[in-house]
């Protein structure tokens, strides 16, 4: 049996220059041979052989899409708290969000996520939507846009939508896209008082795809009695790599809801973390090992939080 790869196989692409071209050939793709996005193509070359699975019959090149370009704040979406949104276009790269002021401000732990995915040549073509879509569940993103409430906005010959990140991934390496829609941009909550925090465990600190990744997110807010220590509230725990698609962990969340970062808490928490996931022995890690350095990691950010 050969043993050489299999040659790259290089099925059409589809070239829209507008947003509404891109609807208009989303509309004509038959149902049975739906057209196949194409961002930064960091996975999909990986997937040209074949070998994963059946190429698809043609690709839509959305590379030239203003649209789904751009970084902003949208002060518009601005609510009676005083909110607004952080808006990245799908095709923001990892390096332009390491570039970014507004990520480095709003969205640290984003940045912190994007400083760890593959390395420099990665970084620069892959992009924050591809990540998203690609829906492995051991993205590095996805738990930072689960801990941050993101909501991602989709849009095909059918309209536009949006679905949180919370109902994106209904299952092992599926995305809630239909076959004819694609994400626009995504829209992260600016939340007064909230602190996010990321942290990711590969093998090596470049082209390491994750172990364990790990988002927490939490406001500093008054207690129920207004007069006591400042507790925290709207925890998010939100991991990568320890189950079939990137979770949050509630039990988990519950234990610090209304707490502080005290050694205390920081033990339970820990301690329920790695009861909660369902981590897989697999070619990068074993479950054990998921399940302990997960713990140690939540250990790890609350303890630095706490300042202990
Ligand atoms: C060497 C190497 C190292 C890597 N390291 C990491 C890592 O450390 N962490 C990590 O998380 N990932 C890593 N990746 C995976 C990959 O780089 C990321 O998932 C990247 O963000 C994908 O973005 P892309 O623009 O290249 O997507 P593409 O490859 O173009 O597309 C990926 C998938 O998303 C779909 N898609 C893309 N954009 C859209 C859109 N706007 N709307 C709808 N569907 C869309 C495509 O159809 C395809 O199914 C690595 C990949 C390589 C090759």
């Amino acid at each position: 049996m050969s043993t050489e790869p299999a040659a790259p196989l290089e099925p059409p692409v589809e070239t829209p220059r507008t947003l509404a071209e891109a609807y208009a050939l989303l509309a004509g793709a038959a149902s049975d041979a739906p057209l196949r996005p194409l961002a930064g193509a960091t996975d999909l070359l990986v997937q040209l052989t074949g070998r994963t699975a059946p190429p698809p019959a043609r690709y839509l090149d959305l590379w030239r899409l203003a649209e789904l370009r751009g970084i902003a704040v949208d002060r518009s979406a601005r609510d009676a708290l005083g909110r607004s949104d952080l808006v990245l276009g799908a095709l923001t790269t990892y390096a332009e969000i390491r570039r970014s002021p507004l990520c480095r401000e709003f969205a640290p732990a984003l940045v912190e996520a994007a400083a760890t995915v593959g390395a420099a040549q990665i970084q620069n073509r892959g992009t924050f939507g591809g990540n998203l879509a690609n829906a492995s569940p051991a993205g590095d993103t996805l738990p930072v846009a689960l801990a941050m409430d993101a909501v991602v906005e989709v849009g095909g010959p059918r309209g536009e939508r949006t679905i949180p990140a919370a109902g994106f991934w209904p299952d092992y390496r599926r995305s809630g896209l239909a076959a004819d829609e694609i994400i626009l941009r995504v829209r992260l909550p600016i939340v007064p008082g909230r602190e996010t925090r990321f942290r990711k465990v590969g093998t090596r600190r470049a082209q390491a795809i994750s172990k364990v990744a790990l988002a927490l997110s939490w406001t500093d807010s008054p207690d129920a009695t207004g007069v006591g220590p400042r507790v925290w509230r709207d925890v998010r725990v939100a991991l990568a790599s320890v189950a079939p698609t990137p979770m949050r962990a509630p039990a988990t969340e519950r234990i610090l809801e209304g707490s502080r970062p005290t050694p205390e808490t920081a033990d339970r928490a820990s301690v329920a973390l790695a009861t909660e996931i369902e981590p897989i022995d697999d070619v990068r890690s074993s479950a054990a090992y998921r399940r302990a350095v997960a713990g140690r990691v939540l250990h790890r950010l609350i303890r630095e939080a706490g300042g202990w």
